[in-house]
């Protein structure tokens, strides 16, 4: 994910560009770049950092003359933030000059025929594979920008959103759209160009949303044309008229960013799949594992490094391990594993989970594991973050940035990740049936479909949370797969509405917490179908005899627990080994209603910080 603009038109197109990547910088911020076109020359400024320090750059470096120009705030995929991997990116005749937010999935390949022709690159990323890519197809076919950018796209996997220019043609800007956002926004003769509308909001009202798979060729003086990129068709242009204000155009028209990252993860997961699990043909290619997987297979054991959520994350995995791939697992909280002189060996594989790949004890303990010889595994979402340096593989979530304090798309798309490694070393090792295999890698792939059904509950979610704001106490159960999910509820509601709440496996309900219980105590339980699903309902005869108000997590049709419980929350039917992806999803809208019901501050929760960089 990451933040593009433009600007074609009459005004200075330096400022607009600017300000633009200040606000879209919510999307991404580990580079910024800008290309305006001076009137003869292409001005290209671009560093790691911030805005600020692209604006401070370009204040010692570039003039800023120019009425065309492209501008980008990266959260990198593909290459460390650095400079040269910054955008935009040049062609290598120096005519194109590209922005791009998304991911080219087959980018390797098409690099390799570009070399083979004698394209030179100087980045990492996979965009500037793309930018050469059109320049060949307009060279090669001699077509006009539009045609080669839409020849060019025909041939690509992945998702995108970019624009194009050419300095030779400085009157049009060329843009398209699959699975990353693009909207366009109409002035008098200007045209401006975004991920969202907020870099020209105060300029025009007047907007297209692009759709997925069309393109436009912007032109001054002339109507947008917008096309169908896979058969050249007309689109009618749909104009809309924004209501939006800045803030909540910048938040998607959510109201927090929490509940923007709890809505994102149909499309994150799906992010986190991209290229990586091709379901049908039976396939996961994970590039950070392949080249390791013997030190998998042939491990004694795995020790998973994880703090808060990710720890949670971390146990979801070691019953995915254990099950498939029958390694046996042991999940650490980072900040007691430094510090308590563990037993490590060479034959030991280490995984270290962190958001944000710079968690002061989680990167304690990578340094620890590798000092001890294990061979040690990330999994963050942020691209060249410490951790992700410090390991000697590993894979990234790609979940985009996740802003809210309280963790939620990370969670899922770590365990999608997690769900991944497990599949595919179980199928190497032969620990997995290939029928149980096919089905869990289907299965997998209906996820984003699945929580995309459970978010649609959400209005019954608000119900419930308006009759349980004022309590003091919960509990959360679960059993399985789903105990770890019980702790993450537990800990959503405690850290963003500040109510007191504890997760527990279900039977050790028995041996202490089934004190707490009386008429005023909620309990939200797990029960979904599973191995353990007549033990669940069990424990619900339990804490309905004590009289505790029932909140039950249950599987679309489930007729026993509804007659039981006092509240339901329904999910789609999931294997059990999957069910934590979509189990957790009411449970986060359940602690964000109550959060915001009690006037928290939902994205910025009292005494926490979205990166723990102190120990
Ligand atoms: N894949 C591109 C890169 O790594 C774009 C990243 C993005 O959309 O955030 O530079």
């Amino acid at each position: 994910m990451c933040g593009i603009v433009g600007y074609i038109g009459k005004r200075d197109a330096y400022p607009i560009i600017l300000n633009g990547l200040k606000r879209l910088e919510y999307r991404g911020y580990d580079s910024a770049g800008i290309a305006l076109y001076d009137g003869s020359e292409i001005q290209l400024c671009k560093t790691k950092g911030k805005v600020a320090d692209l604006e401070a750059k370009v204040s010692k470096e570039m003039p800023t003359k120019g009425n065309l120009g492209i501008g980008h705030t990266r959260w990198a995929t593909h290459g460390i933030p650095n400079d040269v991997n910054s955008h935009p990116h040049f062609s290598n005749s120096g005519n194109l000059v590209i922005i791009h937010n998304g991911i080219i999935e087959n980018y390797t390949s098409i690099k390799k025929e570009l070399i083979n022709r004698g394209y030179i690159f100087y980045s990492d990323t996979d965009t500037e594979v793309l930018v050469n890519l059109i320049e060949d197809v307009k060279k090669n076919e001699n077509v006009k920008l539009g045609k080669a950018v839409q020849i060019a796209l025909n041939q690509v996997v992945g998702a995108y959103a970019i624009a194009v220019y050419d300095k030779n043609k400085p009157d049009e800007i060329v843009v398209a759209k699959l699975g990353s956002p693009l909207a366009i926004g109409i002035g008098d003769d200007e045209f401006f160009i975004a991920s969202d509308a907020s870099p020209f909001i105060e300029f025009t009202n007047n907007a297209i949303y692009l759709e997925d798979e069309e393109m436009a060729i912007i032109r001054l003086g002339r109507e947008i044309n917008i096309r169908k990129i896979k058969d050249d068709s007309l689109v009618a242009p749909y104009i809309q008229e924004l209501q939006l204000n800045l803030e909540q155009i910048e938040k998607g028209g959510y109201d927090h960013f929490m509940l923007k990252e709890i809505y994102e993860q149909p499309s994150v997961i799906q992010d986190t799949f991209r290229g990586r699990l091709l379901a049908d043909k039976g396939i996961i290619r994970l590039g950070g594992l392949e080249d390791y997987i013997e030190k998998f297979v042939n491990a004694d054991r795995i020790i998973i490094v994880a703090c808060g959520t990710s720890w949670h994350a971390g146990l979801v995995a070691e019953y995915i391990f254990e099950d498939w791939a029958r390694i046996p697992v042991e999940v650490e909280y980072a900040s007691e594993f430094r510090y308590r002189n563990p037993v490590i060996t060479e034959k030991d594989v280490v995984i270290a989970i962190s958001q944000s790949g710079e968690t002061a004890d989680t990167l304690a303990a990578v340094k620890l594991a590798k000092e001890k010889g294990a061979f040690v595994y990330g999994i963050c979402n942020v691209v060249g973050s410490t951790i992700s340096r410090a390991t000697h593989s590993g894979t990234y979530t790609h979940a985009g940035p996740e802003i809210g304090v309280a963790s939620t798309k990370a969670f899922t798309t770590q365990i999608t990740v997690l769900t991944m490694i497990a599949l595919k070393l179980a199928k190497v090792k032969g620990t997995i049936s290939q029928s149980d295999y096919m089905l869990h890698l289907r299965e997998l792939d209906l996820i984003p479909s699945k929580v995309s059904t459970a978010l649609d509950k959400n209005d019954s979610i608000i119900e419930i949370a308006k009759i349980f704001k004022d309590a003091t106490n919960f509990l959360y159960l679960g059993r399985g797969y789903n105990f770890p999910v019980a702790l993450e509820g537990a800990l959503k509601l405690k850290e963003i509405s500040y109510i007191h709440a504890e997760g527990y496996p279900a039977a050790e309900m028995k041996h202490g917490p089934i004190a707490l219980i009386d008429e005023q105590m909620p309990i939200v339980v797990i029960a979904v179908n599973s191995n353990h699903y007549d033990k669940v309902v069990s424990n619900i005869q339990e804490i309905k005899s004590r009289k505790g108000k029932i909140i039950a997590v249950v599987t679309e049709g489930d007729t026993i627990v509804r007659e039981l419980a006092d509240y339901i929350m329904e999910v789609p039917y999931t294997p059990e080994t999957l069910s934590p992806l979509v189990t957790t999803i009411p449970l986060q809208l359940l602690s964000y209603h109550i959060a915001l019901m009690l006037k928290r501050n939902v994205d910025q929760p009292r005494n926490l910080a979205k990166a723990v960089t102190v120990e």
